[in-house]
């Protein structure tokens, strides 16, 4: 892949996500977006002379950037505090999680947060929705590489072949009293949704207690309401030909997520030179093999965009293209030769323009 830049997770990583977070939340100054989106969170003052507030914290492996404009002084902490609350619901590393009882529970059920529930019949919606290209019993397969840690671990054949049968989200079973039942060896791995899930649920606790706001978590972001002098945001879509935090393009909008999966940021080079990265095929439990490397969705679900942009890197750009266009999702597309496809309407709806043509205009 040319020119791919590997980043290691460590602090210059950490320091590439921040300044990459402060650029992707520019400001276009612009007077309106056409068609822009209904305003769903729009909180009801004007964010005009508002003070702003930032905060940050490292969760699900993944730096998390709030950006407030007159919030109330424990918006902040609350919301840091909310994103640990959801690790120790939703992280299937950390002992005693609702994550981690279903992953143990032998094939017996287990009852879990009413959150936790929700996220998985969303999960499992989608998952028939795209035919198994999302698919969060990926988990037993999933555990089996290591594409961050730096120890570039992948299955023998033998190994991934015996855990393909356990990958089906539809033997997850949903009961009455938030119970959950898998068969004894079936794991979940929520890694695909959780995040757009918490964007969700920060921008909802957080629009009433500021008057604009951008949360970042990775490759989800959520903007609620506007700038504080009342212009656009904007939200960068990250080059994956270039070095994180250099941009392909921007678009405009407020009160939607913008969320993006991409086959560039984690990942590593294996010793035949090839490009391994963390959006498995559950079909075969490999890297996806496909024609794109980013997919970015607009919708006011991050949930459901961040489940999707992983689902449309697995299926490729005809497929990816034609569901987003048959479920009415708003898409850009970037492919391995570097082509950029979007469904119908995006350009307008969303101003989006290259990176040259917003720091020429
Ligand atoms: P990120 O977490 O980097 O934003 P994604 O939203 O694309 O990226 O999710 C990728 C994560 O989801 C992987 O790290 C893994 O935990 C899990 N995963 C990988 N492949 C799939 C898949 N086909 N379906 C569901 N979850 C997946
Ligand atoms: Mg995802």
């Amino acid at each position: 892949m040319k020119g791919m830049i590997m980043m290691k997770r460590n602090g210059m990583r950490l320091l590439a996500l921040l300044l990459c977070a402060l650029l992707l939340t520019g400001c276009t100054g612009r007077e309106n977006a056409p068609g822009e989106p209904e305003a769903t969170l729009l909180p009801a003052a004007s964010a005009a002379g508002a003070e702003k507030t930032t905060g940050y914290g490292w969760y699900f492996d993944t730096l998390v950037t709030l950006t407030l404009y007159g919030a109330d002084e424990n918006a902040i902490n609350d919301a840091l505090a909310a994103c640990a609350r959801y690790e120790q619901l939703l992280s299937k590393t950390v002992e005693g999680s609702d994550v981690w009882r279903i992953n143990h529970a032998g094939g017996q059920p287990v009852t879990v947060d009413p959150e936790t529930w929700e996220i998985l019949r969303r999960a499992k919606e989608i998952s028939a929705a795209t035919e198994g290209a999302f698919s969060i019993t990926i988990a037993p397969i999933s555990a089996m590489w290591d594409f961050t840690g730096g120890t570039n671990r992948m299955p023998t054949d033998e190994a991934r072949l015996a855990a393909l049968p356990l990958v089906d989200d539809s033997v997850i079973l949903l009961g009455e009293g938030c119970t959950v039942t898998v068969p004894a060896g079936v794991q979940v791995d929520l890694g695909g949704i959780a995040k757009g899930y918490i964007a969700d649920q920060l921008a909802a606790m957080l629009a009433p207690r500021c008057m604009g706001a951008i949360i970042s978590l990775g490759g989800n972001t959520y903007v609620v309401g506007d700038k504080p002098d009342g212009s656009y945001n904007t939200v960068g879509v990250q080059d994956p030909f270039a070095a994180t935090g250099q941009l392909e393009g921007v678009l405009v909008c407020k009160n939607v997520s913008v969320v993006t999966s991409g086959t560039y940021e984690r990942g590593f080079a294996g010793a035949d030179g090839q490009w391994y990265h963390h959006i498995l095929d559950p079909k075969n439990g490999l890297p996806a093999e496909t024609d794109l490397v980013n997919a970015t969705l607009v919708m006011t679900s991050s949930m459901t965009a961040d489940a999707l942009a992983t689902a449309f890197i697995v299926v490729g750009s005809d497929r990816a293209l034609a569901l987003a266009q048959q479920m009415g999702v708003d898409a850009l597309f970037i492919t391995q030769d570097g082509r950029t496809l979007t469904t119908d309407g995006f350009v307008e709806k969303y101003g989006y323009m290259t990176y040259e043509a917003f720091i020429a205009r």
